[in-house]
């Protein structure tokens, strides 16, 4: 038997997943690592801890599937994306922290990028509002900021990578230095109708081009990792950003398709084939993951607080015990009963993008009770998803049936049917539900040939679950209207 042995490496943990040429799941591993918030605003990432746990996760899933290294045909990596690491090529060695996608430290430079009006070009060449989760501001804040590392980058030591280039320069002991589109799309130095960094926006942050990778489609042979890591030579033959993976694991493939992560925050990725499409709503254009030849394109938009919204139920308000218990409470009500809850903790991203929103119960009564709330706050989550659903309907021009879904709060049966009615469209949950994993694993057995095409892939796939939509277009357009007018209420006038 062979397996293709996808790495995950997240924001918060580092995951091993050996999937088998059905595409299931036989043995995982995960460790979470180390938080560094060095000033309010500011998150790193310790390069070692990045590494070591995603190498001990590894031999730990190997040894749950009762596989060996011998037994893995091909690896694929998804990472989380924009964190910004820095090293010397004479040593290896990261010049400093990693700066997590999370981190605000580079906000003001962005600010100014606004003021100037550069964020003009930049949107045209990048796809990409200007703003300090991308890499280019923190590569230029690491080589402003860190001793001697200007004249480093100048005398051309330097070398910068998100995390899945780092992973692959450590593990082949420095002899791939390389990136994929979907990495590459967002660091804002990338231009994703060229295919190529911009030697405008280099200038314009003033990073070296020799510090810079080379990008390949996804779905490519990267090389082999050194034996002395792992004890054995690996094929590389897959890497992706995570939100992109994940899209990729949901097999969106085609123009249309789209895919809503439910985690602390909601990511929604559609595919719109071709065509780079230009969003009216403030939505980012970026580049999905892909075998081969020239990548499709996406448009992808988020929603700040997603499941963030239930802990808030749990912690703050203390009206449920669990996450779970949520969807149990939503069901004892026939309706939220005129209630609506508007997330809008840290203001409302897009279509609206008003920073200055905050979040608003609205429609209280004297018979409103603890299962209104809760239920009205899952609405709540739903309805953000289904405004940005409906902006990317509306900028690619294409009508949506179906959404697929993951992440922690797709468990929940309740905001799932919800999410349904108000979509007024499917809404399909699969059986394996790590699909970031499962996409690296696809790009990576499509390349190394234990898979022929996506066809095969879409014959293994399995939907756990497929939520319909049941109430009318009449009380779905009331709903609608009400939560309009719950969002105008948590916005200043
Ligand atoms: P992340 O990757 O962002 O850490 P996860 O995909 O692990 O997120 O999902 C965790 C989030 O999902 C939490 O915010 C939690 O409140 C929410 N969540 C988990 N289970 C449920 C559930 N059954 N119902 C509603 N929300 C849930």
């Amino acid at each position: 038997m062979k397996y293709i042995l996808a790495l995950d490496q997240g924001t918060t943990s580092s995951r091993a997943i050996l999937f088998d040429n059905h595409g299931k799941v036989a043995g995982k591993a995960y460790q979470e690592f180390r938080q560094i918030y060095p000033k309010a605003g500011w998150v790193e990432h310790d390069p070692k801890d990045i590494l070591g746990s995603q190498v001990g996760v590894i031999a730990e899933a190997l040894v749950r599937a009762g596989a060996s290294m011998a037994d893995v045909e091909a690896v694929g990596v998804s990472n989380q994306r924009e964190t910004t690491l820095v090293w010397d090529a004479r040593t290896g060695e990261p010049i400093y922290n990693a700066i997590v996608w999370q981190c605000r430290r580079t906000a003001a430079m962005c600010d100014k990028l606004k003021e100037e009006g550069t964020d003009k070009l930049i949107y045209q060449k990048t796809g990409l509002v200007a703003d300090a989760y991308f890499s280019a501001t923190k590569i230029k804040w690491i080589l402003d900021n860190v001793d001697g590392a200007r004249a480093l980058a100048k005398a051309g030591y330097l070398r910068f990578g998100t995390v899945d280039t780092y992973l692959m320069y450590a593990l082949s002991g420095g002899r791939i230095f390389a990136t994929d589109y979907t990495n590459a799309a967002r660091t804002m130095l990338f231009n994703i109708h060229t295919l190529k960094w911009d030697d405008d926006l280099l200038s314009l942050f003033d990073i070296p081009r020799s510090m810079l990778p080379e990008v390949y489609p996804s779905g490519h042979f990267y090389g082999r990792t050194d034996a002395a890591y792992l004890g054995r030579e690996l094929a590389i033959c897959a890497v992706a950003g995570d939100q992109q993976a994940a899209l990729y694991g949901h097999l969106c493939t085609n123009k249309g398709d789209i895919k809503n992560t439910y985690g602390t925050g909601c990511f929604l990725l559609m595919n719109t084939g071709g065509e780079a499409v230009e969003s009216r709503n403030g939505l980012i254009t970026s580049l999905a993951a892909g075998v081969g030849g020239r990548p499709d394109y996406v448009l992808e938009g988020s929603v700040f607080v997603g499941g963030a919204a239930v802990q808030w139920l749990r912690d703050e308000l203390r009206v449920i015990s669990s996450a779970a218990e949520s969807e149990e409470l939503a069901l004892k009500v026939p309706s939220s009963d005129g209630v609506y809850v508007v997330p809008a903790f840290t203001g409302l991203g897009a279509p609206y993008w008003d920073a200055r929103a905050r979040g608003a119960i609205v429609g209280i009564t004297r018979g409103t009770s603890r299962e209104h709330i809760v239920r009205a706050t899952l609405e709540g989550i739903a309805y953000q998803v289904a405004d940005i659903v409906r902006a990317m309907s509306l900028d690619a021009g294409v009508n949506i049936t179906e959404l697929r879904v993951d992440g922690g709060a797709s468990a929940n049966n309740f905001l799932m049917d919800f999410q349904a009615n108000i979509l007024n469209c499917a809404v399909l949950r699969p059986a394996v539900t790590e699909t970031t994993a499962l996409g690296a694993a696809y790009l990576a057995g499509l390349t190394s040939g234990m898979w022929q095409g996506t066809d095969e892939l879409k014959h293994n796939e399995r939907t756990e679950r497929t939520f319909l939509p049941s109430i009318d277009e009449e009380e779905r357009q009331k709903l609608l209207s009400g939560w309009q007018s719950a969002v105008s209420a948590s916005r200043v006038k």
